[in-house]
């Protein structure tokens, strides 16, 4: 399962953060989902759950910001919300749209206690 792995790597990378800072207990850890990032949030949220156990994240608080997708137009420069990768620009209608936001999927910090 994508989200299962994706959750692991989380939990992986929050690890090597808590004992990069020698802590014993991560508290807390937040995450950014965009919207756009193409991962299904509330399994991944069920699959962080059985990710977490017999971590240093077990009893974390798990924070999530669920970023919406926006995009840029390649052409006439417009910025817009945009649920989709491949939604035209609204203004000048290219298809030459980048997406500048929703594509996140990162630990964005973690609490620890040593
Ligand atoms: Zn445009």
């Amino acid at each position: 399962m994508h989200e299962l792995s994706i959750a692991q790597s989380i939990v992986a990378l929050a690890e090597a953060q808590a004992h990069a800072r020698q802590a014993s207990i991560v508290e807390e850890l937040e995450i950014e989902i965009g919207r756009l990032a193409g991962v299904e949030v509330q399994t991944l949220a069920f699959a962080l759950e059985s990710a977490v156990k017999n971590t240093m994240l077990e009893k974390a608080r798990i924070v999530r910001h669920d970023i919406e997708g926006e995009g840029r137009c390649g052409d006439c420069g417009a910025v817009f919300a945009t649920e989709t990768l491949f939604t035209p620009c609204p203004r000048c209608g290219s298809y030459a749209v980048k997406l500048i936001k929703g594509a996140e999927l990162r630990v964005k910090s973690i609490v620890i206690d040593k």
